[in-house]
């Protein structure tokens, strides 16, 4: 009967996808996306793909990569595709794998017209405040220069929508994210981009992200639009609050205290883990289960847009 119910609020979804990156231990505001996204994918249908954003390899380490399956089993947290090990994920499931994937697409893009190659340097873009001025827009670079990475030219003013559980959500690119990196300058794949492809080769239709990735979400929709893929226009999004450690600072990796490794490795339950997350989100019940967790925070509504 439960599910029944369930079912009726939430529209039935293909996959999701749990995509943490191996470049730090995992924390708690890793944890609380993990639930929602379980939690959301069990109430739809959703099978869970759990992805590695391996792309960058000068950042990831092999204890990192081994943190995300101790903390998926420690907190009992399940999914149904990708690797089950570090051996797998190396073999079968690495985004190093897809890369050829990955330049096809710039390729087209390129071709297409739809990008310009940018050598400016990291002093001359810090001075515009996380945005870009267009500045070698209609320099006409060389693609293969040294220091040079890809931009989209996103001059055109395209309507985006986003699709969410209450309906399609108007949306536009901030200016932040004006004329963003595809192709970084070490010539592999941008995050953006890769995560794009990846999505739309697994066949995700949910993806379910913290609201710092808001931007990163409409620079998504702006890409796939830019690219053809009209399947991941049709993804639906939920966007959650994150867990802050000050009220103006959100948990990073930074933040050793808060990492699932150094909890668990001090005799923490994952109940206990369970329990502090709902604790920062104002609910001050022991929580013994991320199914008991994810309940508690979608019947409060911690789920927006
Ligand atoms: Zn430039």
């Amino acid at each position: 009967m439960e599910n029944i119910l369930h079912r009726y609020d939430y529209p039935a979804h293909r996959k999701t996808r749990i995509a943490p990156t191996p470049s730090g231990f995992l924390h708690l505001g890793n944890v609380l996306s993990f639930v929602l996204t379980a939690t959301l994918a069990r109430r739809s249908g959703a099978a869970i793909l759990l992805r590695i954003d391996d792309m960058d390899q000068q950042r990831v380490r092999p204890e990192y990569v081994q943190d995300i399956f101790d903390t998926l089993h420690f907190l009992d947290i399940p999914w149904e595709e990708g690797p089950r090990n570090p051996e797998e994920l190396q073999r079968q499931w690495s985004q190093v794998g897809r890369e050829a994937l990955y330049l096809q697409a710039l390729e087209a893009l390129k071709a297409a017209g739809k990008l310009f190659a940018c050598d400016c340097s990291r002093s001359r873009l810090q001075q515009f405040d996380g945005s870009y001025d267009g500045h070698c827009l209609h320099r006409a670079l060389p693609w293969e220069g040294k220091e040079v990475c890809w931009r989209i030219n996103t001059g055109a003013e395209l309507p985006l929508l986003m699709k969410t559980k209450t309906g399609m959500l108007p949306v536009s690119l901030p200016p932040e994210q004006q004329y963003f990196v595809v192709r970084k300058k070490d010539g592999h794949a941008a995050y953006q981009l890769a995560s794009v492809i990846d999505d739309d080769y697994f066949g995700v239709d949910l993806i379910v992200r913290g609201a710092d990735l808001w931007d990163s979400t409409l620079a998504q929709l702006y890409l796939a639009q830019q690219a053809g893929m009209d399947r991941f226009g049709n993804t639906t999004f939920y966007h959650h609050p994150l867990l802050m450690e000050t009220p103006e600072k959100k948990l990073s990796k930074s933040d050793g205290a808060t990492s699932v490794h150094y909890l668990r490795k001090n005799g923490n339950t994952k109940a206990a883990i369970f329990s502090a997350i709902a604790n920062m989100l104002g609910i001050h019940e022991q929580v013994p289960d991320w199914e008991t967790l994810g309940s508690l925070l979608l019947d409060r509504c911690a789920v927006r847009r």
